[in-house]
């Protein structure tokens, strides 16, 4: 299954839609790609990067398949 950023159309991989999960809503059905996330949140990205490292550091399930 494909996901698209929802403002620029990015393809996404798992860091950006588990990204998304953790930034704006668990059950979210759109995702967005990290510069836009980083804009949205004013966040640089390379701070939205080491959250990701972080979050999966902390064992969770939404950088994973199950999640
Ligand atoms: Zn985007």
């Amino acid at each position: 299954m494909e996901e698209y950023c929802q403002r620029c159309g990015a393809l996404l991989g798992k860091d950006e839609i588990g990204a998304t999960k953790k930034l704006v809503n668990r059950g979210a059905k759109t995702f967005f790609c990290l510069d836009c996330l980083g804009e949205s949140f004013e966040v640089s990205r390379e701070e939205l990067e080491g959250k990701i490292r972080y979050f999966k550091e902390m064992g969770c399930t939404v950088f994973s398949d199950e999640g």
